[in-house]
């Protein structure tokens, strides 16, 4: 197990990367009412057993899932799930468990932003793009027909819980779009971890994952820490995701954010290569990478 802390002060908090634990974990506090909220696929897989896992603890929780998917993420998916919570009685003091990708960890933050005037979330990511990226950091947000991401507050969680086993069940092409990010780390902060991906990338074990989530979530600790509400040096995480976001509006959500994160890497690395900021060398190896 490894622990991380994001030091922001009295919204502190741990990122606990461990492999095959979801099911084992023991809610200490009973006297909250927990919310967890997931998509169809992740209910299926591993939230309902969460649940499940829940109330043999004896604890008060609510299982809330929407249709898997980027185009869940708007403002009709926010109110809806904001309505249950309202019609369920759940008060300041709830906690949701945002249990499943990007989407749904995204979302589920951005209902715990504006619920009641906020309330706390744990994340617990199960893709790779949510484990090495999106669950740390309390960008919260949803998408509109304007543009990606355009609704959201920074809201960090108290906690975030990565189990790797997750990465099983997790189809290659979704492993391809978290890889992605791991590659971004590689270019802009740790040249140690971008060679570390060209030499194992083809034999991918429960190692290779431990050790780039392990290597990911310090790094984006490291910025958060620095620039929480993205003022300038956070900016640097945006590696990729100007064009990036283009792509994923212009196709209307149809191509997955780590794909259209890759593509916007090969096109603003061509920016910075043209600049002579970049290595034309550097711009190859990362390209084929
Ligand atoms: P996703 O949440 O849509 O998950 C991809 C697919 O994998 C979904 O179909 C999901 O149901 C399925 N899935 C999830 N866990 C699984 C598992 N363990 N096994 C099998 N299937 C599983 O997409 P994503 O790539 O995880 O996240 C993309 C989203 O994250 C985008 O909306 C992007 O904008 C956002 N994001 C946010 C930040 C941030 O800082 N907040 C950073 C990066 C990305």
């Amino acid at each position: 197990m490894k622990t991380i802390n994001v030091n922001l002060g009295v919204k502190s908090y741990d990122i606990v990367i461990e492999n095959g634990f979801l099911n084992k974990i023991c809610f200490q506090d009973s006297g909250r009412r927990y919310a967890i909220i997931t998509d169809s696929n992740v209910r299926q897989l591993y939230a309902g057993r969460l649940r499940d896992s829940m109330i043999m603890q004896n604890l008060n929780v609510e299982l809330i899932d929407f249709p898997a998917g980027e185009k869940s993420k708007s403002t009709k998916t926010a109110v809806n799930i904001g309505r249950v919570l309202a019609r369920k009685n759940f008060d300041r003091n709830s906690i949701i468990l945002a249990i499943g990708g990007g989407v749904v960890g995204d979302l589920a933050g951005y209902v715990a932003s504006f619920y009641e005037r906020g309330i706390s979330y744990v994340q617990m990511p199960t893709t790779l793009v949510a484990q090495v990226d999106s669950s740390i950091g309390g960008k919260t947000g949803i998408d509109i027909p304007e543009g990606k991401n355009l609704f959201g507050y920074f809201h960090q969680p108290k906690m975030v819980i990565a189990d790797i086993s997750t990465l099983k069940t997790l189809p290659g092409r979704e492993i391809r779009n978290g890889l992605a990010e791991v590659v971004k780390y590689g270019m802009i902060k740790d040249r140690e971890l971008f060679e570390y991906l060209e030499e194992n990338y083809h034999n991918k074990t429960e190692r290779f994952y431990m050790e780039i989530v392990n290597k990911s979530c310090m790094i984006k600790a490291s910025v958060v820490e620095k620039d929480e509400l993205e003022g300038e040096f956070r900016k640097i995480l945006n590696y990729g995701h100007t064009i990036g976001h283009a792509i994923e509006t212009a196709g209307k959500y149809n191509m997955p954010h780590g794909t259209a994160v890759a593509l916007g890497m090969a096109y603003e690395g061509k920016i910075s290569s043209r600049l002579g900021l970049l290595k034309e060398n550097e711009l190859e190896r990362q390209n084929s990478l």
